[in-house]
């Protein structure tokens, strides 16, 4: 065994090694993943070609030798279209794999098979045999016979189409997957060049290189599956699933680099491209319409955390719920996270109709009775707190049933609108209007005390007064009544207040309406 073929046999072995252990691997998880049961069969029959091949190469005679080239040949054929079986479910081809498409490209193999073993007979595989006299072992060499020919360039033409396959599969992939690909394409190309240059008599004492090369693509594969974590086939119908998401995926790798993303997510996130690949996601500044980063989470790998966010593509402004949560795989380790972006606008927009519909009157478009008294004490609160003065006007149109009698409801509604509108013409900055009830409304002034509210409340009445409304049926005069007070000197609550000004209120009416009494009967301001 000092002859420089012992280190040939010693990497064969090595690589029989290697494939058994892969062939374990693939049989303990072989409920795991679909496919595998591929890579079982494909790393189990190298392992046959690996031994084979490293016996063969100890083989003192030809019969020896024979003996475990026949051997290899068990293994050997079936290798390549079983890889390209694979490759076809890794790329999503899988559709194409039928029973009988199987058997069809096992076929080849199989008749391989059967001519090696009856080559005695028929010398359709090999024309001759004979010892390599030039090679320090005794080492089998051969011609080619016919069948040689179909076999070889089946074997290269499989690994030719895989190649090509993985190729235009990498294209269209981004990092994640890879790695993966690049150990299948590996898996591919080395042997495919080593069959290859078997084939030409261009190795080493025209010894078949693959069992040895088979070693390295072995490695590959091992380290494919260590460092992504996943197993290397058939990961399409996630792929699928991930690619034909509505929701946008952004993957992000432990250190935080953004890895990969969706379709939908390039949808979603102006700006995002694979150039933003392999950058740190926390900063990612996709447009100037984000002034903050939207995808900086926590750094606390385990924290699931998540934000709402809105931002403009093209004209109109979309709302976005987005979800960031840590990655583990099967060991418990951290692999990273995925933050997911969902487009909320349609709820968005329902949710601000809604606030709309629960705030605003629908008629006249200011602030209705429930949103008045909420904001109203929310205002009061904080004036109470900065000790200053609230004032609160109430106001009610004189005789309206006779506007709606008269004219019609049609136009009594435009009264109310037309009221509404000086109404809010004239209010006092920080002022907040209402309309309390029918044809009643409603005015709170922070920072104003009783004779200022009286006066504003005077001016709006004038304004009233003066300003008729202009119906088909020519102008109409309209004219209010209005009670005043303020809080602290006439009420301690909202309520109390309320009923303060609905007195003054109804005091105006009393003494003949268009006019302003407030609740402290010394400020009864006369027309
Ligand atoms: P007063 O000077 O004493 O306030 O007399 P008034 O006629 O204004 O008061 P009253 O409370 O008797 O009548 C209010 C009327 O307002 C009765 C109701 O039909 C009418 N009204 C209430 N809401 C609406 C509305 O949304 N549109 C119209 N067109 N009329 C309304
Ligand atoms: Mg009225
Ligand atoms: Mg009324």
């Amino acid at each position: 065994m000092n002859s420089p073929i012992s280190i040939f046999i010693v990497l064969a072995a090595l690589s029989g090694v290697l494939s058994v252990l892969l062939a374990i691997y693939a049989f303990v998880n072989r409920n795991k993943y679909s496919g595998i049961n591929l890579f079982f069969w494909i790393t189990g029959l190298s392992a046959i070609y690996a031994f084979g091949f490293a016996f063969e190469l100890t083989g003192n005679t030809l019969k020896e030798i024979m003996f475990w080239a026949n051997v290899e040949y068990v293994g050997m054929p079936f290798i390549a279209p079983l890889s390209l079986i694979l490759v076809m479910y890794y790329v999503g081809l899988e559709k194409f794999i039928t029973g009988r498409k199987l058997v069809l490209m096992l076929i080849i193999p199989a008749i391989t098979l059967v001519m090696i073993t009856t080559n005695e007979w028929h010398h359709l595989f090999y024309r001759d045999i004979y010892l390599n006299p030039n090679a320090p072992r005794p080492m089998m060499d051969i011609v080619m016979g016919e069948w040689y020919v179909v076999h070889g360039s089946y074997t290269v033409g499989c690994l030719l189409v895989g190649t090509f396959l993985l190729l235009r599969y990498w294209n269209r992939r981004k990092n994640v997957l890879r790695r993966q690909i690049a150990a299948l394409l590996i898996g591919f190309v080395l042997p495919g060049f080593a069959s290859f240059l078997y084939l030409m008599k261009l190795t080493p004492y025209e010894m078949d290189l693959v069992p040895i090369i088979m070693c390295v693509t072995s490695f590959f594969y091992i380290w494919a599956i260590r460092t992504s974590g996943l197993m290397i086939v058939a990961p399409v119908a996630r792929e699928y699933i991930f690619d034909s998401m509505r929701d946008g995926v952004l993957v992000v790798d432990p250190a935080g680099l953004l890895a990969d993303f969706n379709p939908a997510a390039a949808m979603m996130i102006p700006g995002l491209s694979s150039a933003n690949i392999g950058k740190p996601v926390s900063e990612l500044r996709l447009s100037e319409n984000f002034d903050e980063p939207v995808f900086d989470f926590h750094s606390d790998h385990n924290v699931t955390d998540e934000k709402e966010f809105s931002w403009s593509i093209g004209q109109e402004t979309c709302y976005y719920h987005i979800h960031s949560s840590p990655v583990i795989n099967r060991r418990g380790r951290f692999v990273g996270k995925t933050i997911t972006v969902m487009d909320v606008t349609e709820r968005a927009r329902m949710e601000e109709k809604l606030t709309m519909l629960a705030s605003y009157d629908g008629l006249t478009g200011i602030f209705n009775r429930t949103f008045f008294m909420e904001t109203a004490r929310v205002i009061l609160a904080e004036a109470e707190n900065a000790k200053e003065s609230f004032s609160l006007i109430v106001f009610d149109i004189d005789f309206f049933k006779h506007i709606n009698d008269r004219f019609g409801h049609g136009v009594g509604d435009q009264a109310l609108r037309h009221i509404a509108a000086l109404g809010e013409r004239y209010l006092m900055a920080g002022g907040l209007l209402g309309r309390y009830g029918g044809e009643e409304f409603v005015i709170g002034l922070p920072g104003i005390d009783l004779p200022e509210a009286a006066a504003a409340a005077e001016k709006l009445r004038r304004e009233i007064e003066n300003t008729p409304l202009n119906s088909a049926e020519g102008p109409i005069r309209i004219t209010a009544s209005f009670g005043v007070a303020e809080f602290g000197l006439s009420g301690q609550s909202l309520e109390e207040l309320f009923m303060e000004a609905d007195r003054a209120l109804y005091r105006s009416k009393e003494n003949g309406r268009n006019r302003v009494s407030t609740a402290k009967d010394d400020l009864v301001l006369q027309r």
